[in-house]
């Protein structure tokens, strides 16, 4: 078996070795385009900020290990530039002589990734605008930043730019960030990247949102990012991070077919059109694991375990793809934002119908020193209880509850089996009624009947003739420094006997701090035979929807 793979990174490298491990007949090549296989692009932004102080300790393996423990034919400096699917040979450039080869395979497997897109701005060229894909990027960052640069703008408010704003943070370097949409961090809701954007502005970081550049220049001190909003940013370093593009050049020439988007098409087991072509990581279309439609992610764990699936089908093995459901993480300063499944935009997108929950527990037992806040929010369907996505932002504890959520969507789980969840707990750890319990009761609660709930943002937008009284059951100490305006405030505890204060010809949304007092104040309420609900997370969940109020 002459098996061939493009492609030296996540996806490649872990067919690579999947596919000696199986057969130890098999002729591998590994094909890669750049020096080095198998790096750590995850880690890139972290070399520059000198968190990982050793270049070395990026490369996962090296082209010699992978010979000598997995008896492979690596070649970096190597461009496979063509696929001949007739001859079933791939034609390849060796970039160091410029001497183009055929090379035979039986199977062949692409994992040629995704490339940074680069838009067609004036001045995209400039030196000192750089994107960031793999060492060689990292080393010219690295090189401008520690010539001593005092300006850097990052053109995108995605994982990579954030990371490298801590980064360049850390390495006392103003950092702009500038974002086209309305919100940084865009596969989540935008609510939740609130505290995200809180924690930019409060470790220097400026952020502009809403706006793009439209060229750069280049000026005596370095460059300028000129913004479409007139603005000019002088900078020293340009990153661009604005998406990257599947690297599918090889599949469409080769008449394999891809989606809009570009992601090469595969089959459940990671077969292309081609049945002897499998095609893995960011440079493929996937199915969505909870929308069932198809979608492109490019993230290093998918990547990863399609290598080890496309070689074990190599092998002849029928390992299905699963789908990918989105789970990512990314750590902002002291702040983690993570999130799992369908996010309540693609909901309303898709037109599906969905409830969410929002939840403000501690990380850990709240009598227990330093408990950390986080936000979790739970989407999941109206009639079965069925999770269809999650988020979560906040300090430690967010990656846990998120991991574990990520699980209960692979599993079909309700948000009822998560009122049963047995997680472990210690006080230093979580709590007894962890927050992912808590999601569950809230969730169970609502789906039972047992405390309607109103979302804010739905308050908000209502016209005032027809929104719900706000009741605020916070204690008046809490009411003064801030409230929802035009709520009127009876705390919780004094509800009962000053009910008389209260309309019956109204609705009553009552709310609270994070909505475990709303939810009490809404069941009495609701006994004494009034039309109430509870605000959704309460005032924290206002907050994140209207952070400068
Ligand atoms: P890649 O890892 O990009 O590998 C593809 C390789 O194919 C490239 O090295 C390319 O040179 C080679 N190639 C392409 N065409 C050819 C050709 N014709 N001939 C020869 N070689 C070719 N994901 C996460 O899940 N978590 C993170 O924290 C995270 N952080 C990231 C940080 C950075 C800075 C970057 C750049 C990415 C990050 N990612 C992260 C994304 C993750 O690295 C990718 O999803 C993953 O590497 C995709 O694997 P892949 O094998 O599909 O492609």
């Amino acid at each position: 078996m002459n098996l061939l793979i493009v492609g030296g990174v996540a996806g490649g490298a872990s067919a690579a070795a999947r596919a000696r491990r199986l057969s130890e007949e098999a002729h591998i090549v590994l094909f890669e385009r750049g020096p080095d296989v198998s790096f750590a692009n995850c880690g890139l932004p972290y070399y520059v900020g000198g968190e990982i102080a050793e270049r070395e300790k990026l490369l996962v393996t090296t082209p010699e290990r992978l010979r000598s423990r997995f008896n492979l034919d690596v070649r970096t400096r190597s461009s496979v530039e063509a696929i001949d699917r007739s001859a079933k040979t791939v034609r390849v450039r060796d970039l160091a002589s410029g001497r183009e080869y055929e090379e035979p395979y039986d199977k062949l497997i692409l994992a040629t990734g995704a490339a940074p897109f680069r838009p067609a701005i004036g001045g995209i060229d400039l030196p000192g605008v750089f994107t960031l894909r793999n060492l060689q990027d990292t080393d010219a960052i690295k090189e401008c930043v520690d010539r001593g640069v005092k300006q850097a703008v990052l053109l995108g408010g995605g994982f990579i730019c954030l990371e490298l704003a801590e980064n360049f943070v850390r390495r006392s370097i103003a950092t702009t960030v500038v974002e086209k949409n309305g919100q940084i961090l865009t596969p989540f809701d935008n609510e939740m990247t609130t505290p995200i954007v809180q924690e930019l502005a409060d470790k220097g970081v400026t952020l502009l949102l809403g706006q793009s550049a439209e060229a750069l220049e280049q000026t005596a001190d370095g460059l300028v990012v000129c913004l479409n909003s007139g603005q000019r940013l002088p900078a020293q370093l340009v990153v661009l991070g604005v998406g990257v593009r599947p690297e599918n050049k090889l599949a469409v020439d080769a008449g394999l077919e891809v989606g809009p988007r570009g992601g090469i098409r595969v089959n459940e087991h990671l077969q292309t059109g081609d049945p002897d072509i499998y095609a893995v990581g960011d440079a493929i279309e996937v199915k969505d694991v909870v929308s069932g439609g198809q979608t492109q992610v490019p993230l290093a764990g998918p990547a990863n375990r399609q290598g080890r699936i496309a070689a074990d089908n190599v092998f002849g093995r029928g390992v299905r793809y699963r789908g990918t459901q989105g789970t990512a993480i990314v750590g902002v300063f002291d702040k983690t934002a993570a999130m799992t499944g369908i996010s309540e935009k693609a909901l309303r997108r898709g037109n599906q119908p969905f409830c969410k929950v929002y939840v403000h527990p501690t990380h850990h037992a709240g009598y227990f020193p330093a408990p950390e806040a986080m936000t979790l929010k739970l989407l999941f369907d109206p009639t079965t209880g069925q999770i269809l996505g999650a988020q979560a932002v906040g300090g430690a504890g967010v990656d846990k509850r998120i991991d574990v959520l990520a699980v209960a969507i692979q599993a079909g789980m309700t948000v009822f089996d998560l009122e049963e969840m047995e997680l472990a707990y210690a006080p230093q750890y979580g709590s007894a009624k962890d927050p992912i319990n808590m999601a569950g009761f809230v969730a169970g609660g609502l789906l039972r009947g047992d405390h309607p709930q109103v979302d804010i943002e739905s308050v908000l937008a209502a016209p005032a003739a027809e929104r719900p009284l706000l009741l605020d059951v916070r204690t008046p100490q809490e009411f003064a420094p801030g409230h929802i305006p035009g709520a009127v405030n009876i705390p919780v505890d004094d509800l009962r006997p000053r009910l008389g204060e209260l309309p019956r010809d109204r609705q009553i949304a009552a709310y609270c701090q994070v909505g475990q007092r709303g939810y009490l104040a809404t069941r009495i309420l609701l006994q004494a035979g009034f039309s109430a609900a509870n605000v959704g997370g309460g005032y924290t969940t206002y907050k994140l929807f209207q952070p400068s109020k």
